[in-house]
């Protein structure tokens, strides 16, 4: 299809006024492309070359509206870092209405009624990580928003003392951009319980069409919101992806990750890892990562209390942990390849001591299960003490590892096949995207769409980047990001 003949749908205007502004996107300066991704255009049945043009630069630039588009930013409420701010809302995107509905939404063109003290404004770096990593993540079957492209400018942009930096506009996609922030902001003033009704009866649609019919329908939607999240949260842990800012406006009600900010995939294997620069606390770290999802989920459970049976979510909300450690097991279990269904064993002794072991030996998480996917037999277990700092630790596991799948009688082709599935050879780390990013300073993007290719592909050879397959050096391991973006 052409731009040109691409539709959108706006549902957002039947809400009160007060839950969106009608606004237009401020254009950047000098606008260029710096990628466009083929796998987006296949889902909204774009033409590739499309992307090419200098119609759809202005498109995701703001310049050129297409049929059936209303521009809108949302307003929501959330709770950051556990404090309650009761006005937040799109500062710095601007939704344009749907085709297939996958909700369109630019980042980081321009000003909006919620942009506070803000700039309205996204900087190339923080653009580049989220379009390269919510594509990463899909490719990992991890459920996410996505992204069709990428903007540069010249269009100056002020974040820290030491350096001007340039604008850069990233055109989202998604299934739906309702967070558990936009049930707090309409779950207060006049007529919460109406509204709150309104927009329960929007995600379900969007999001859990299933339900339309349903008695007690806002449970249900609470109660698979509560599956998914756990499934989520499963799937971060199990891969060592850290979000960084789970504050509750950056929490789908779809169970997608959304609003990739200063997030890491853990490079060396620590429980306690805090990606975020600005969580001096450590409210978001690892460990705490699916703790603090039941917590925004609690949040929720609040502002739904006129409109379902409080009692029931809370109680439902009980499954939550249990719900995300049967989840987790099963990936774990996939990643050293063992068949749960072969032993009915969990194998969470296993994998708890592996974890320590990991810890112990510091050893580069996603780099060890690709390493072990490699294994000729487990005999031979140079390739990974060789990446370990201390061995000892990795060598007493793989003792345990060897009595439980000989206990198990777990056999070697299936379990390599499992693994073969489950671990890929490329996990995009920061210090990756940290190159791509100085590359595209210098005006280079060369890098940005071979790690797109990466990402998109992580379970392929990419000959000419081996040394992305390997544990991430030392001197970039674990570093902190800044919020600032
Ligand atoms: P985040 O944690 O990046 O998802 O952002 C939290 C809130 O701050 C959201 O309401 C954003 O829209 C807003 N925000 C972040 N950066 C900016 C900016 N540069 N200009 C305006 N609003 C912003
Ligand atoms: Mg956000």
């Amino acid at each position: 299809m052409k731009l040109n003949e691409l539709k959108l749908e706006v549902d957002y205007f039947e809400f009160d006024k007060k839950f969106y502004q009608k606004i237009e996107a401020q254009a950047l300066n000098h606008p260029h492309l710096i990628s466009y991704s083929k796998n987006a255009c296949d889902l909204i049945g774009l033409d590739y070359e499309e992307c090419e043009s200098d119609e759809f630069i202005k498109f995701v630039n703001g310049e050129k509206v297409l049929e059936g588009s209303v521009p809108y930013s949302m307003a929501y409420a959330g709770h950051q870092f556990g404090y309650f701010v009761p006005q937040l809302g799109d500062g710095r995107a601007i939704n344009l209405g749907a085709v297939n509905n996958w909700h369109f939404q630019t980042k980081g063109s321009g000003l909006t009624r919620y942009s506070r003290q803000g700039d309205g404004r996204a900087v190339l770096r923080s653009s580049i990580r989220e379009y390269i990593m919510s594509e990463a993540m899909h490719a990992l079957g991890i459920p996410t928003t996505r992204a069709l492209a990428l903007i540069g400018s010249s269009h100056k942009v002020f974040r820290s003392y030491e350096e001007v930096e340039t604008g850069a506009v990233v055109m989202r996609m998604s299934p739906s951009w309702i967070r558990i922030g936009t049930f707090e902001f309409f779950s207060r003033g006049k007529n919460a319980k109406e509204n709150v009704s309104q927009l329960a009866d929007y995600v379900i649609k969007q999001s859990y069409p299933h339900l339309e019919n349903e008695e007690n329908k806002y449970e249900k939607m609470y109660y698979e919101l509560v599956d998914n999240t756990a499934k989520l949260l499963a799937q971060w842990q199990a891969y060592g992806f850290m979000h960084g800012v789970m504050n509750t406006d950056n929490m789908s009600m779809a169970g997608l990750t959304i609003d990739y900010g200063p997030y890491a995939f853990m490079d060396t294997f620590d429980k306690h890892n805090i990606c975020n620069h600005t969580d001096q606390e450590g409210r978001y770290s690892y460990n705490n990562q699916p703790h603090i999802a039941g917590w925004n989920l609690e949040v929720l459970a609040n502002t739904l209390k006129d409109n379902c049976d409080f009692l029931k979510l809370m109680k439902y909300l009980e499954t939550f942990i249990p719900q995300h450690i049967k989840a987790y097991l099963e990936i774990m279990n996939k990643r050293i390849g063992l068949n749960e269904n072969l032993s009915g064993d969990s194998n969470l002794d296993l994998i708890i001591e592996l974890l320590n072991a990991l810890e112990s030996a510091k050893i580069d998480y996603n780099c060890f299960f690709y390493e072990l996917t490699k294994l000729e037999n487990f005999d031979n277990i140079s390739t990974i003490t060789d990446i370990c700092v201390f061995r000892e630790p990795m060598i007493k596991w793989f003792e345990e590892y060897k009595k439980v799948i000989e206990r198990q009688n777990q056999d070697f082709k299936i379990m390599k096949e499992l693994m073969r599935k489950t671990n890929p050879k490329f996990v995009i780390k920061n210090y990756m995207l940290q190159e791509a990013i100085d590359e595209a300073k210098k005006g280079n993007f060369k890098l940005v769409n071979d790690l797109l290719n990466i990402a998109q592909n992580p379970f392929d050879e990419h000959k000419n980047f081996e040394r992305y397959s390997k544990p991430t050096p030392q001197e970039y391991a674990n570093l902190m990001l800044s919020c600032s973006s």
